[in-house]
């Protein structure tokens, strides 16, 4: 489908901010002028709070996920973290009030690891994992604009939510950016794998190497949307295979959604099979 006017300028402003902040801000004013910036997700004109091509309200509205989350993949944890600590000495009983927490040197050291239900029974392949936001409302509607629509500006914004929301907690020993693959016929469909144009802002902005061919695809799959948890793990088992390159390296794999967690876990077992020392997963959307 051809991109109508408006949707083409939206990508041009998108590029603009290459240019000083004040010509960039003059150059889209007299653009927003000629051809109203429409959203693609909701086609209102995109106002303030706008992160072009996304509207001020949509970008408002994604359901962002915020701290605490599950250490091992990253799913929000609603009950608090930790419990007050006994007094010291006492058996925390008698008085029928809440013992009060004590100041300790330990406190000063970093948390321990807290874990969902899912990943304390049995941890992921991947070492560790983060979403932005949940896979609901706008968000929703703007990765199917992108995957199916064909809006590629969409990759902007949706890759600057993950660095917003993720991007403080990364570790800081990652060598490489690595989006996940599609199958060679579905890429060559779309024209383009939208993790890869997600992956290769992210690597741009961390000052990492983005690198493609570090996983690919070895056997065609069913699409995953299409099955139940179980057999998504089996429609994916050994889809993967990793380049020698990732051995003793701590690779981050980038992805648009993750739904039940069975397409990046194999990808993470692919890379652990030819020696990655680590394996990080981020997702722009985590079905919840
Ligand atoms: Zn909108
Ligand atoms: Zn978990």
């Amino acid at each position: 489908m051809r991109a109508v006017p408006a949707l083409e300028h939206a990508a041009s402003r998108a590029r603009l901010t290459a240019l000083p902040p004040l010509a960039a801000g003059a150059l889209v004013a007299a653009l927003d002028l000629l051809f109203p910036a429409l959203c693609p997700v909701c086609g209102a004109p995109c106002g303030p709070g706008r992160r072009d091509p996304l509207c001020g309200a949509c970008w408002a509205g994604i359901p962002r996920i915020e701290p605490p989350c599950c250490d091992a993949c990253g799913l929000p944890l609603w009950r608090p973290l930790r419990v007050a600590a006994a007094p010291p000495g006492g058996d925390g009983a008698g008085d029928g009030g809440a013992p009060e927490r004590v100041s300790s040197p330990a406190d000063e050291c970093p948390p321990p690891p807290v874990f969902c239900p899912r990943c304390e029974a049995r941890r992921p392949a991947y070492d560790w994992g983060r979403a932005a936001a949940r896979y609901e409302g706008p968000l929703r509607e703007a990765l199917h604009a992108l995957k199916f629509g064909g809006r590629r500006a969409l990759a902007r914004p949706l890759a600057d939510l993950l660095l917003e929301q993720c991007g403080a907690g990364l570790p800081a020993d990652v060598t490489a950016v690595v989006p996940v693959p599609l199958a060679r016929d579905r890429e060559r469909a779309r024209g383009f794998n939208q993790a890869g144009l997600i992956a290769e802002r992210v690597a741009r902005r961390l000052g990492l190497p983005l690198e493609r061919r570090w996983l690919a695809r070895v056997r065609a799959t069913a699409p995953q949307s299409e099955l139940a948890a179980e057999e998504r793990r089996t429609n994916v088992r050994g889809a993967f295979r990793a380049a020698p390159d990732v051995r003793g390296r701590h690779v981050l794999l980038v992805d648009d959604v993750l739904t039940t967690g069975a397409t990046l876990s194999e990808c993470a077992r692919a890379a652990a099979a030819a020696g990655a020392a680590r394996v990080g997963v981020l997702t722009v959307a985590r079905v919840l």
